[in-house]
């Protein structure tokens, strides 16, 4: 967005604070705001995750990138052609279904940030990322619960999980290291689960975080590993969206998992059916986009 918006010098600040809970970094974006609403894109990519929001004054920030390029032309249908580069970059864990997309973004757009966990996995696509991030010498910063970004005046990423320093380890499961956050606009909340299973949902109730959200990006492509009953009570969304492809291999989103959305009366939206699901947030709430 820089390049168009010229007053939008985008420049942050990366203070540190220590406290009893470890490092807290906190970004501030010092831009100023052109007005207008926050977007908030669901790509249909596929058996994948990748979504895109934009506050109103420009700030871009990519979560996941689905599991092939094709998230480029969907990038490329929300974005003006002239727009290249995207300020911050998430990957909220380094399975090929949310990375194997970004690599194709890092060759493409410049980033001026890349945030993620640095957890240890062993699959050639992580390595090329990894020499990417390199060549391009582009930021990494380490997620870590506790971590604000703020977007805007009004808009911020609550950094809500993992809990701990995941650089260079190497779980049983690769899930436990996933970075969860929430997007705040306002009154307005988005929780955004990546895989996350239900042993990281219970972590998150009794972490103390407001975990209240109007809506929830279902953990783990609507799975039965995750969107714990439990979960749902305290998260009480009006709205659940589920990234999965199209009769995809694995079963995605498991019907347990759905029934159950539907006892709590929360509207599902699935990328399978619906194809890209797109929400703007005025700061009150958030509405669905047609
Ligand atoms: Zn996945
Ligand atoms: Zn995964």
């Amino acid at each position: 967005m820089r390049l168009f918006h010229r007053v939008n010098f985008f420049q942050y600040t990366v203070l540190g604070f220590a406290v009893a809970a470890g490092l807290i970094w906190f970004a501030v974006f010092k831009v100023e705001a052109a007005g207008g609403l926050l977007r908030v894109h669901f790509f249909d990519v596929g058996q994948g995750d990748a979504i895109f929001v934009e506050a109103e004054n420009g700030n871009q920030v990519l979560i996941d990138g689905g599991p092939n390029g094709s998230v480029l032309a969907k990038l490329g249908e929300v974005m003006p052609f002239w727009d290249k580069s995207i300020d911050i970059v998430i990957l909220t864990h380094p399975h090929a279904d949310h990375l194997d997309g970004l690599i194709e973004v890092l060759k493409r757009y410049d980033i001026d940030m890349v945030l993620e966990t640095g957890v240890s996995h062993s699959i050639p696509e992580y390595e090329e990322w990894r020499r990417l991030l390199k060549e391009k010498n582009v930021k990494v910063v380490v997620a870590k619960a506790g971590q604000k970004v703020q977007l805007s005046d009004s808009v911020f990423l609550d950094i809500l999980a993992p809990f701990g320093n995941f650089e260079g380890v190497s779980p049983k499961n690769v899930h436990d290291s996933m970075i969860v956050s929430k997007l705040v606009n306002g009154s307005a909340s988005l929780l955004l689960m990546g895989d996350a299973e239900k042993q990281i949902e219970y972590r998150l109730l009794f972490s103390g975080a407001d975990m209240d959200a109007d809506i929830l990006k279902a953990g783990h492509h609507g799975s039965k590993t995750s969107t714990s009953e439990e979960f749902l009570r305290v998260v009480s969304p009006e709205v659940a969206v589920i990234s999965a492809g199209r009769k995809n291999r694995y079963g995605h989103p498991h019907q347990e998992v759905i029934d159950r959305l539907e006892s709590f009366g929360i509207k599902i939206f699935r990328t399978d059916i619906y194809g890209d699901v797109v929400f703007v947030s005025d700061g009150l709430t958030f509405q669905e986009m047609p």
